[in-house]
């Protein structure tokens, strides 16, 4: 903020940012990078906005396919292949490709998979068009539902097996449709409540659609920062005049009238340009917590694979249960709670679904307590350093500086196949590039943090300091990925 908006009151700021927006916002006009190539996707956009139902009703069909298809065809044989075979062609189609790379393509352009391309999104809607309409109740709205949307879904997906077997793919991903095509339509008017308030990947996505590089910023800004309503055209809730932040748009474009006075526009911006600046956009401790806990808990979906400390974990849990003749503990769950597949040789009893989910839960604590703690210190360094700001905001734009390590912590854990192709170039290429992407996030991380201090009018000098906690925050994440990236 200039030294001249600091000493005006929020009216008198909103104003005169207003008057450094201009109107229309078109070729040389528009702010932001890139301005003709922006104006070109926008009008691209709202010209075919009309057709993305065609868009979506394709990726419908794919999307049933690829869940449903393996069930009725016979087990594929030990030497198939993605290429020969369609069950693992649909397993790599989803964990190789569609994870992985919806998640690094929020980069490049936001949440445009959620507009553009995702079926469950559209799906929800539509039900929502014919449904009950009735008010979004406040449980449904609670920050947190999303937070335990996400983890229920990367457990389940964990003691099910979603990686490997067919049946437990439609199961997680077929629950999860249905559950987005019940919530709409009981739910909202026109809107995607399912979207906003509960997806499991919604959240996820919204998180580090602030490090990507598009941003649908109002023509006329008015101040008092982001908020929810249903009297919108925006499916997602958005104030539009009101909209600050990244997290909630799905860039459907509805809100986009090139030749309008009012409105959003597109607008094409550095990547972590929100977080550097994370003081304008509405930083969010709820989605602080989350980056901390899903970091936590995709490590703990691996490690579990790979640790021989689960085992040994394992082992002493079943004796104690033995010993004190719990032998329950020895019988395999419902198919729809854990794996029960004898035909692949793999049957889970309740021993392995306790100790995998205690195990996921520990690792998530864990990596929480430890960046909390890291940020805590940058956050209270900060504000003894001169931060205009009080600890608990500090903490709060602090954590943001975490997104990159984050991200590439999901990428790598939950998206392990992308990388296994590379094997064929070479047999260290998958670890090399795991690595190289680790390294880079943290460097990100690293330059965050420094504009997040600079933001914090903590001077260039003293900007080390409270520097320090996040890159050991840092540091410890990627040595509890060690295992996962290099083995043991
Ligand atoms: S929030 Fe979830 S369901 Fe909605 S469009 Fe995005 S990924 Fe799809
Ligand atoms: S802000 Fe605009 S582009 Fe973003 S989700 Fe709402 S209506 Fe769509």
């Amino acid at each position: 903020m200039s030294a001249l908006a600091e000493r005006l009151s929020p009216m008198d700021a909103a104003k005169a940012s207003l008057e450094q927006i201009p109107v229309v916002v078109k070729g040389r006009q528009r702010p932001g990078l890139w301005p003709g190539a922006a104006a070109r996707i926008e009008a691209f956009f709202v010209r075919h906005r009309d057709k993305l139902v065609w868009l979506h009703a394709v990726m419908f069909l794919l999307f049933l396919a690829l869940i449903f298809l393996p069930l009725f065809l016979p087990e594929p044989a030990e030497n198939s292949t993605s290429w020969n075979n369609f069950t693992r062609f649909a397993n790599f189609a989803l964990w190789g490709l569609w994870f992985p790379l919806v998640f690094l393509s929020v980069i490049f352009s936001g949440r445009s998979w959620c507009g553009l391309l995702c079926p469950m999104g559209a799906a929800s809607e539509w039900a929502n068009r014919k449904g009950l309409r009735r008010a979004i109740p406040a449980w449904v709205r609670w920050e947190g539902t999303p937070i335990i949307s996400f983890l229920i879904i990367t457990i389940l997906g964990q003691t099910v097996g979603v990686r490997d077997h067919p049946e437990a793919m439609a199961e997680v991903f077929g629950g999860t449709l249905l559950a987005a095509v019940l919530l709409g339509f009981v739910y909202g008017r026109n809107k995607r409540g399912w979207c906003r308030h509960m997806c499991p990947i919604g959240l996820l996505l919204g998180v580090f659609s602030r490090i990507g590089m598009v941003q649908f910023a109002p023509k006329r800004p008015r101040p008092g920062g982001d908020r929810f309503t249903e009297k919108t055209v925006c499916p997602t809730m958005i104030d539009i005049p009101h909209k600050e932040e990244s997290r909630h748009c799905i860039e459907c474009f509805r809100c986009v009238q090139p030749q309008a006075r009012g409105g959003l526009f597109l607008r094409l911006r550095k990547p972590g340009e929100e977080i550097e600046n994370i003081h304008r956009h509405h930083a969010n401790p709820w989605e602080v917590g989350f980056l901390f806990m899903g970091t936590g808990i995709a490590l703990g979906g691996f490690l579990w694979l790979v640790l021989p400390q689960y085992q040994w974990l394992r082992q002493k849990a079943g004796e104690w249960f033995i010993d004190h003749n719990q032998f329950w503990i020895g019988d395999a769950g419902p198919w729809w709670l854990m794996s029960v597949h004898p035909e692949r040789r793999e049957v889970f009893n309740w021993l392995d679904f306790l100790t995998i989910v205690g195990f996921m839960l520990a690792c998530m604590l864990a990596i929480t307590l430890v960046l909390s703690l890291t940020t805590a210190a940058a956050g209270c360094l900060s504000t003894r350093l001169g931060a205009q700001r009080g600890f608990r905001q500090a903490f709060t734009e602090l954590g943001y500086q975490y997104a990159p390590v984050a991200m590439i912590s999901l990428v790598i854990g939950l998206g392990a196949a992308l990388f296994e192709p590379l094997g064929l170039l070479h047999e260290a290429a998958p670890r090399l590039v795991k690595l190289t992407l680790f390294l880079l996030s943290i460097a990100w991380s690293l330059w965050l943090s420094w504009h997040i201090l600079a933001n914090q009018q903590i001077e260039p000098r003293k900007r080390w300091l409270p520097l320090l906690p996040g890159l050991l925050g840092s540091l410890m994440v990627g040595a509890a990925w060690w295992p996962g990236i290099f083995g043991i």
